[in-house]
């Protein structure tokens, strides 16, 4: 296994590091000397270590066992969600919980705990994980939810307490390939609110024009989708940005007319539609590196989640991000459920907005000003899509950090695992 230094991001690319990246092909290379990284999907600084080393784990991504009666696998961690989401459908399963890009591994959705279209009735990730191999400093350990403190502290727990090497997960029974979609135009915020709660779906999603100002703040298109054996007419064809897109590609005329014409595609009294299981979970990932869009100065992604009554601050935010013209037409409501599987974990019971922004002049003032009504507001942004907090908002918001951070430091005294993100919101002293 060779070490290469290389500068690299996370997938805003807006944030860098240059270091050694090593991608072993066998576990026996694996060692927990440096943090494990998947795809790098993350959009900030988790899977970046400025300086040190990172293991990329992609290369291990192989099915080890799979129990097509029960529905248990066991997996390397660098498969990806979307191998899973391709392959396991025609035996009649299905990952129970996938974030929005095929592209994440198995390892990268345990470490920050991913949340899907589901969470509502699901929850994350980690409650559908049995098993974990994990490669410790101390030496490799089997894991399961039994072994409660080591057990919070690495679902959601950013890989500090060792690399995951492989895990056991329970899948959902399927009827087929395709999911049965049922799309509604929501005229405002109440409304796309009210519908996201009111829905009875298994899958729930809401986009939100994050342009629209006045009477239409907050309009959107709701989906709600039940998985099916149906025959879908088409799959979308797959893109590719072939170079940095310029700065008017995403300037706000631009987007405020996207937006308008994405949001007419739905009649007003809506549709349902037959799609592919990829199309409906990964929708982006049908355009490759679409993260050039955004020139050469990348992007960042604000997403936080509030609490059920403090909804209407997500208004308030709606309404500066509105104002400053700043978002670009990626922009998402989700409705959470209870569940809280680590101590790190980003979802709890409520509301998520989540809403992409180009690298400009003005744009970590605005993202400074949402972090502090998220506070304000008793929640939390995500970490896998923070670049801009400071360490003592993570305090603040993620308040069982002192717990996590006892025992990572147990496990990891060397603090061999540290990250660019660990490090810059100062996560492993918040004792
Ligand atoms: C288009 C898009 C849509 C997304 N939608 C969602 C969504 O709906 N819900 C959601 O929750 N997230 C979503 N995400 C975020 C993404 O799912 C997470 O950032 C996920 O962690 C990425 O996985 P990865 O394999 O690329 O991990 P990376 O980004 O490479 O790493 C993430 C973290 O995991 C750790 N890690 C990775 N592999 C290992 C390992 N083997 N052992 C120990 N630690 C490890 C890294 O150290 C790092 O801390 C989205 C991202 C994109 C780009």
């Amino acid at each position: 296994m060779r070490w290469k230094t290389n500068t690299y991001s996370g997938w805003g690319r807006a944030l860098t590091a240059s270091g050694q990246l090593a991608r072993p092909e066998r576990q026996s290379q694996v060692t927990p000397t440096a943090p494990a990284i998947g795809n790098r999907r993350s959009y900030g600084d988790a899977a970046l270590n400025s300086g040190g080393r990172a293991m990329d784990m992609t290369r291990l991504d192989r099915i080890l066992e799979f129990d097509t009666r029960t529905g248990d696998i066991h997996v390397e961690a660098g498969c990806t969600i979307g191998d899973l989401a391709r392959v396991l459908p025609t035996r009649g399963w299905l990952p129970r919980v996938m974030p929005g890009t095929g592209f994440a591994t198995v390892g990268g959705c345990i470490a920050m705990d991913v949340h899907g279209k589901n969470h509502h009735h699901a929850g994350s990730f980690g409650g559908h994980v049995r098993e974990i191999t994990l490669l410790t400093p101390d030496g490799p350990r089997v894991i399961a939810p039994d072994d409660t403190s080591i057990w919070r502290a690495t679902i959601g727990g950013l890989g500090q307490t060792g690399v995951i090497a492989s895990a056991r997960l329970s899948l959902m029974a399927v009827p087929g390939r395709t999911m049965k979609v049922h799309e509604r135009r929501a005229e405002n915020f109440d409304e796309h609110i009210a519908m996201l709660d009111a829905s009875q779906a298994t899958f729930c999603v809401g986009w939100v024009d994050a342009a629209a100002t006045g009477a239409s703040l907050g309009r959107g298109i709701v989906e709600e989708a039940e998985t099916s054996g149906a025959e879908a007419k088409h799959r979308t064809k797959t893109r590719t940005i072939p170079f940095d897109a310029p700065g008017f590609a995403l300037s706000a005329p631009m987007v405020r007319m996207f937006n308008t014409l994405y949001y007419r595609r739905v009649p007003a009294d809506g549709q349902f539609v037959i799609r592919p299981i990829e199309d409906f979970f990964f929708p982006l990932d049908r355009v490759h590196d679409w993260n050039r869009l955004y020139g050469k100065t990348g992007f960042h992604q604000f997403q936080c989640v509030v609490p059920t009554n403090e909804r209407y601050a997500l208004r308030g935010m709606l309404g500066a991000i509105a104002e400053a013209g700043a978002a670009s037409p990626l922009a998402v409501l989700k409705r959470m459920g209870p569940a809280e599987s680590g101590h790190l974990s980003f979802a709890k019971e409520g509301f998520t907005l989540a809403v992409d922004f180009p690298n400009r002049g003005a744009t970590p003032e605005l993202i400074a000003h949402l972090i502090a009504q998220t506070i304000e507001a008793n929640g939390r942004v995500y970490l896998a899509k923070d670049s801009l907090s400071t360490a003592a908002q993570a305090r603040a918001m993620y308040t069982h950090l002192p717990e996590w951070a006892a025992t990572v430091n147990d496990i990891d005294p060397e603090r061999r695992l540290e990250t660019d993100l660990t490090r810059r919101l100062a996560l492993r002293t918040a004792i």
